[in-house]
């Protein structure tokens, strides 16, 4: 799945070292996106930190930059799974709902409607779940 963060994060790097303008709409994720602030401000404290040591060398630098872009990848891709993990939990709990609630009209006596719904269920969710996860996904990105 792509990731809109990691390329932000790709953006931001060649804006921290001049390479690229920092355009408002940078400037704008970073204000209002927790992971890229996060982000945005240890490459400020890993310039601090190599300004005060000199010792420190441009390749020690780009090795920093490459285990902190790694950790932010990680992080990343470990609140995707955990976002899938809740999908899946709330598609749950709404079938449940549901298919209580459809017990409960057929003891009240619509015995035959409720089968054909819950056939007709077992057959479509499955179908439903990708597209259901999907729509969820596509609603975070900007
Ligand atoms: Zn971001």
């Amino acid at each position: 799945m792509f990731n809109k963060h990691e390329k932000m994060q790709k953006r931001i790097l060649d804006a921290f070292y001049g390479e690229k303008e920092l355009t408002e709409e940078l400037k704008n994720h970073i204000g209002n996106c927790k992971d890229c602030s996060a982000f945005w401000e240890s490459m400020n404290l890993l310039k601090e930190h190599a300004e005060d040591e000199p010792s420190i060398k441009g390749e020690d630098i780009e090795a920093y930059e490459r285990i902190i872009a790694e950790a932010f990848r990680e992080a990343e891709k470990i609140k995707e799974k955990n976002k899938n993990i809740r999908d899946y939990i709330v598609f749950i709990l709404v079938s449940v709902i549901f298919l209580s609630s459809a017990g409960m009209f057929a003891y009240m006596g619509y015995g035959k409607v409720i089968l054909t719904v819950q056939i007709f269920i077992i057959m479509f969710v499955p179908i439903l779940v990708p597209f259901f996860i999907k729509h969820r996904l596509s609603k975070e990105v900007e």
